[in-house]
């Protein structure tokens, strides 16, 4: 055991040029997230909370500064490298579920599996574990349009877990959905999070999702502007492999 977290960001920087403009998405941030830990960023509108995220999961590079993850530079990976580092260590959540209309509830989560080459038979049971995990049984079938905005972030969850990624990273998961809704999702990702000893990392505006967050870390204009610690022994300091 040794005290390296599992996300390491260090001094990143986003800048967006737009024409002659500069936009600051991500000025400084610093931050270290430990293994089983739920921590939540919360930010209004524009504090540069999807940046964040996009950048800690590859989909962006920053302007400046680092991002380790379990003792890889992601910052640095090529493209295809960091599409494969993604597809076995991430899981995404979406704000608008982000599912393909075309396709049944069990395609759709089955899809991340397809681009890790799990055979037919390997993808149906996997996800047909999610959907159980999710509460979902029965729906196999169903295609998005079908299905309630809290049944369709279910699958959206599912296909987040199927393949037991080692993070999973929520972009205002909730942000369509009614309080009650939202009680049940948080709930469920949670669940999920804590039975598998993943890390979550949500962003969100909406305070009430701090209440489900070992640590909340306010963010505002690019700057990390405080940091609480809600649980203690919500993380641990193993290193991911
Ligand atoms: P949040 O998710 O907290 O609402 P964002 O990270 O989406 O905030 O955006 C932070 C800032 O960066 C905003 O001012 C936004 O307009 C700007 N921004 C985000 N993405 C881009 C982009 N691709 N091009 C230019 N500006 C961007
Ligand atoms: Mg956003």
């Amino acid at each position: 055991m040794d005290d390296k977290a599992l996300i390491q960001v260090k001094n990143v920087r986003k800048v967006y040029r737009m024409g002659e403009e500069k936009v600051i998405a991500l000025d400084d941030v610093s931050m270290d997230i430990y293994r089983g830990e739920i921590v939540c960023f919360l930010g209004t509108s524009g504090s540069g909370k999807s940046t964040f995220l996009n950048m800690v999961a590859g989909l962006e590079k920053p302007t400046r500064g680092e991002i380790i993850i379990g003792g890889i530079q992601v910052h640095k990976l090529d493209e295809e490298m960091v599409t494969l580092f993604r597809q076995k260590n991430i899981g995404f959540i979406f704000q608008s579920y982000n599912l393909l209309p075309m396709l049944t509830t069990l395609e759709n989560i089955t899809l991340p599996l397809i681009f890790r080459n799990v055979d037919k038979r390997r993808r149906t049971a996997m996800a047909k574990e999610a959907m159980k995990a999710v509460g979902l049984e029965g729906y196999e079938r169903r295609r998005p349009t079908q299905m309630s905005g809290g049944q369709q972030q279910r699958v959206g969850i599912a296909r987040a877990i199927v393949g037991h990624p080692k993070i999973i990273f929520a972009d205002e998961p909730t942000g369509n959905l009614d309080s009650h809704t939202t009680k049940e999702v948080m709930e469920i990702i949670v669940k999920m999070v804590r039975e598998n000893n993943q890390t979550l990392i949500i962003v969100t505006h909406d305070r009430t999702i701090s209440e489900y967050a070992d640590r909340v870390v306010t963010i505002q204009d690019g700057n990390i502007l405080d940091i609480q610690v809600k649980n203690q022994n919500g993380g641990s300091n193993e290193q991911c492999q």
